[in-house]
């Protein structure tokens, strides 16, 4: 089955590149604070995506740079009266073990920009030499987007509207066009002691934002490259000054064959941002909650969509999620031919097995554009399915949680015959002194399953027992 990707830059959904070998840029974070969940929600979603292009054979090479040189962190360093290298070195390793702890684990290669001076100096250079670039006096190198036709193809914006209502544009008076952007930064004397500077021909001072990506890119993959990747908020003005220094340094067409962008997160309907000061850090929301409750909010919502983060999805997501492990366990426990314990699993199992065909449907969705709502539906059914086959089943959403990483097998670690066989006995024992009107005997089994991780739930069809994982 082809796997289709919606492509920002042709604005249609493509074939992959007929090829084994992937390479994939990400943008990484600017290393100046903790990260926060509108990150995570990225980064999760990269995670996932390489790991399902392995699952599907491809050799997917996975890089991400850090920007650890910028204006950000410099202010950073200013306010919390420290050197600007520690600042950026303490949050790069807040970075990584956040990462860590998601389960993000996909990346190949993390870049600083900072490793990479001489390959970021050289590629401005080149620019200089192909008269793509300007000097502006006591203040930098500047790209003149008027000299690059192309221009605007990403993002749909020209030159004249190339700074209207985006953040992080380089201002400057001396500037050709209001969207030219600054490639190197000569160090300026009212920062001496917190501004990082290195030694150039072309001035001392230290990169842009934009040209640190194409250097690191270029050191790993040459000029061209299949897929990069970032949030949307990243394709105007970096991606669009990616592509223009790029191409224009190569003279190769096109630099990226796909570009794909993740929708941004929100909360209370407000994008979240350090500088709007509506965040919430990946630490506090782990603090409260386990990875895969952020990871099953971000795969359940379409990748491009936005998404709306607020505590009543945390509980949703919560309770779905308890449900899936409790199928899974009922699977493990079925398979453990031990008593069945949810409704219709003591069927006998059916000749046809529909697990193919739901198995299709998964793959068929995620080849479209990786529309995991709609592969969730039938991975629901896959869980949830009523004709048998439950070692199969397990097997096949063993195999699917490589990739979806929302911890499918938790609910079989520490499986134990000895156990289950307890509490089905005395499940069976809570439904019998329920049947018999005997109450205060149904409500101490009721108590004695709960300090045992089950609930018990009396509905219309009869009571159920489900494992507690949250
Ligand atoms: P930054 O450090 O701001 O460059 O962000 C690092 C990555 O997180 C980039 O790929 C951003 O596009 C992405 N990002 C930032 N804010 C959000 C958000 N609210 N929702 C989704 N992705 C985001």
């Amino acid at each position: 089955m082809v796997l289709k990707l919606y492509n920002t830059l042709s604005r249609e959904k493509e074939p992959l590149p007929d090829q084994k070998k992937i390479r994939l840029f990400v943008c990484g974070p600017t290393v100046y604070d903790y990260l926060h969940i509108g990150n995570a929600r990225t980064y999760l979603f990269f995670d996932f995506f390489a790991k399902y292009l392995r699952a599907r054979g491809y050799d997917v090479e996975y890089l991400e740079n850090i920007t650890d040189v910028d204006d950000k962190i410099i202010a950073r360093a200013m306010t919390d009266g420290k050197d600007t290298a520690a600042v950026a070195r303490s949050f790069t390793e807040t970075f990584l073990a956040d990462m860590k702890a998601l389960g993000v684990n996909a990346v190949t290669t993390y870049a600083p920009a900072t490793d990479f001076i001489s390959q970021i100096i050289a590629q401005v250079e080149r620019l200089i030499d192909k008269g793509f670039a300007y000097k502006i006096d006591g203040d930098g190198w500047y790209f003149d987007i008027a000299k690059d036709p192309d221009y605007g193809k990403l993002s749909g914006r020209t030159a004249a509207q190339a700074e209207d209502g985006v953040s992080r544009i380089d201002d400057s008076v001396g500037k050709r066009n209001k969207g030219d952007f600054c490639l190197w930064k000569f160090s300026q004397t009212s920062l001496t002691d917190l501004e990082p500077r290195w030694p150039s021909a072309l001035g001392d001072g230290r990169p842009g934002w934009h040209i640190e990506d194409t250097a690191i890119s270029e050191f790993y993959f040459g000029p061209q490259y299949e897929i990069h990747g970032g949030g949307v908020d990243l394709k105007f003005p970096h991606h669009e000054a990616e592509i223009a220094q790029q191409e224009s340094a190569s003279g190769l067409v096109p630099f990226v064959k796909l570009w794909m962008h993740t929708g941004a997160l929100t909360m209370d309907g407000k994008k979240m941002s350090k500088s709007a000061g509506n965040f919430l850090t990946i630490r506090d929301f782990l603090k409260a909650h386990p990875p895969e409750v952020l990871r099953w909010i971000t795969l359940t919502h379409h990748y491009r969509s936005p998404l709306d983060y607020s505590e009543e999805a945390v509980t949703q997501a919560k309770n779905e999620l308890e449900r899936i492990y409790g199928g899974i366990h009922n699977l493990a426990w079925a398979v453990d031919d031990a008593l069945r314990i949810t409704k219709g699993s003591n069927k006998e199992e059916s000749e046809i097995a529909p697990l193919e065909r739901l198995k299709g449907q998964f793959e068929e969705a995620l080849a479209d554009d990786l529309n995991t709502s709609k592969a969730f539906a039938a991975l629901r059914e896959i869980i949830f399915g009523d004709y048998g086959h439950f070692k199969e089943r397990l097997e096949l959403l063993k195999e699917m949680d490589g990739f979806l990483g929302l911890g499918f097998n938790k609910p079989i670690e520490g499986f134990s015959r000895e156990l289950n066989a307890k509490i089905a006995e005395k499940f069976e024992e809570y439904k019998l002194s329920r049947a018999n009107k005997q109450f205060i005997q149904s409500d101490a089994l009721r108590k004695e399953l709960k300090g045992l991780g089950y609930e018990v739930r009396d509905t219309e069809e009869g009571s159920v027992i489900v494992k507690k994982f949250f």
